[in-house]
């Protein structure tokens, strides 16, 4: 469910011809709508409503400080992975108590600021990050509050690069060392441990993987408990699964209340303070990219549309095979018919197409296209390569629009580089 529809032959976001805003913006550029962000939210957050939740927006996804702003304005909180991601989090208003940090690698300095932060938890994914973590406690005078993330070594996952909790993806403790570094950080006097952390891949449209890795760590919740440990939080992670292709119903995701449900059946009965951090099924539909056809060519076997948007802007079918439905912004004619293109970007790699023998109604030069779904792991990848500005950013809502990220311009890019005196 989102709100991106033609309306009088136009396709708008919410009430906003997209037209209106290349007007303004000139192409290409990300657009994401209010309404849709807020309905995901809300439609994650209720199913929870009767459980003790805490739903931590996974900053990772879409990181724009008015998206982080007008979530924090629904109550969400934020998982974020770094110190930049922690600042826009502060930043846009998210609390410190309602933002836990993951990742594998967090800095000594990443820490710090973290503990300054007064955040809700640490993922705490080694030994060696357990323990810089304790000393860099101890060195503020205070006890940091964690979770252990295990490795229930659970494959899951739309795609290789989207799967981490296997037990040869580098993420979490191995479950074979769990017991151990529960004991370990016990003994720690600058650690609090206070739940289990799992976070087991991206894009899981069957709920069979989600139940198999949280059975095993509520399992595990109950030896540690007998253990003597205090477990009282469970951080289940994101990973919940979008509809990508609407055309096709092969792989319909489960409603967040169906997930919930799920979840109350393996982990109700444990009086767990629950933490989840979903990014993509939040943010995912929330969000398209406009783009504008540059040439039309007719090549030897294929016909390709070369589009002014490209795989820096958004990287997600050149490095996970991904599919994105793409509309016109000018809608068919009904009857209009089909031709197969290869959609492209101008930048040097053939890796820069965006979909093969795609059929779009007949399509001319200068004309209008959005990728659909393109909210999540979007804007957030996007790269200057081939010296291409980062492109804008703009939020819907109503009948209004906003920039939320302008499009530098060539001079500005540039300036952030520096000819040495002695060249
Ligand atoms: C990426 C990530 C998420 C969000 O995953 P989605 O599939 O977007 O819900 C949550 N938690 C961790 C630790 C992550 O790395």
């Amino acid at each position: 469910m989102h709100h991106f529809s033609y309306k009088n032959g136009s396709l708008h976001a919410e009430d906003v011809s997209l037209t209106s805003i290349v007007d303004e913006v000139g192409t290409p550029f990300y657009c994401y709508s209010a309404a849709t962000l807020r309905r995901h939210y809300r439609v994650f957050a209720d199913a929870f409503a009767s459980q003790d939740a805490l739903v931590a927006f996974s900053v990772k996804s879409l990181s724009n400080l008015a998206v982080l702003r007008l979530l924090a304005k629904e109550g969400a909180g934020a998982d974020v992975v770094s110190g930049g991601e922690l600042m826009r989090a502060q930043k846009a208003g998210i609390p410190g108590p309602r933002i836990v940090f993951s990742g594998v690698g967090k800095t000594r300095e990443e820490m710090a600021s973290a503990l300054d932060a007064d955040i809700y938890q640490v993922n705490v994914e080694s030994v060696p990050e357990l323990r810089a973590l304790n000393d860099v406690a101890l060195a503020c005078g205070k006890q940091a509050p964690i979770a252990l993330r295990v490795n229930p070594d659970v494959s899951a996952g739309a795609h290789n690069k989207i799967s981490t909790g296997r037990a040869e993806d580098k993420f979490g403790i191995a479950w074979s060392q769990a017991h151990e570094v529960f004991t370990l950080a016990a003994s720690l006097d600058g650690i609090n441990v206070a739940g289990i952390d799992v976070h087991i891949g991206s894009q899981i449209t069957d709920l069979a993987p989600f139940e198999r890795a949280f059975g095993k760590v509520t399992n595990l919740v109950r030896e540690l408990r007998n253990a003597g440990h205090k477990i009282t939080r469970l951080d289940l992670g994101g990973g919940l699964g979008i509809p990508y292709q609407h055309s096709s119903d092969a792989s319909v995701p489960p409603h967040p209340s169906v997930y919930a449900d799920m979840i109350k059946k393996i982990a109700g009965s444990l009086d767990l303070q629950l933490i989840f951090e979903p990014g993509r099924m939040i943010a995912g539909n929330a969000g398209i990219l406009v783009a504008r056809v540059i040439y039309v060519k007719q090549g030897a076997a294929r016909k390709f549309l070369i589009l002014d948007a490209a795989m820096n802007d958004l990287i997600r079918p050149a490095l996970y095979d991904a599919w994105h439905d793409i509309v016109p912004i000018d809608e068919p004619e009904v009857g209009a018919g089909k031709v197969l293109y290869d959609l492209v970007g101008p930048v040097c790699e053939s890796g820069d197409t965006f979909a093969r023998d795609r059929p779009l109604s007949p399509t001319a030069e200068d004309a209008l296209i959005a990728f659909l779904t393109a909210g999540a792991y979007g804007a957030v990848q996007s790269s200057e390569y081939n010296s291409r500005p980062l492109i804008p950013e703009v939020l819907v809502e109503g009948d209004k629009f906003s920039v939320i990220r302008k499009r530098p311009s060539i001079e500005e890019m540039l300036a952030k580089e520096e000819i040495p005196d002695w060249l």
